[in-house]
C-alpha cells in the first residue's frame, strides 16, 4: 500500500515572516540513558531549535540565543 504523507516543510520563526526557511539552528544537547548494568551512558545529541530564511538568520540567531542562553536576563549568574 502507498502511504501519502503531507510534509510540514520549515518556516521561518521570525515572527509572522512564515517564509520557508533556508537556515536551521542546532545546539547540541547531553542525553544520559541509564544502563541495565546501572552505568549511565551520556551521548551528544544535535537537535534542531529553530529555522530562518535568509533575510532572518540575523534576527532569529539572537532570538534564540535569548530565548536558549538567556541574553536579556540579568540573574543569568547563577
Ligand atoms: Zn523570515
Amino acid at each position: 500500500m502507498i502511504g501519502v504523507n503531507k510534509l510540514y516543510p520549515p518556516l521561518c520563526k521570525y515572527h509572522s515572516c512564515l517564509a520557508v526557511a533556508d537556515y536551521e539552528f542546532t545546539d547540541a544537547e547531553t542525553v544520559k540513558t541509564e544502563q541495565g548494568d546501572g552505568l549511565v551512558k551520556e551521548e551528544v545529541k544535535t537537535i534542531t531549535i529553530g529555522h530562518a530564511c535568509f533575510n532572518h538568520v540575523e534576527e532569529v540567531n539572537k532570538m534564540l540565543k535569548e530565548i536558549y542562553y538567556g541574553d536579556k536576563k540579568s540573574d543569568s549568574n547563577k
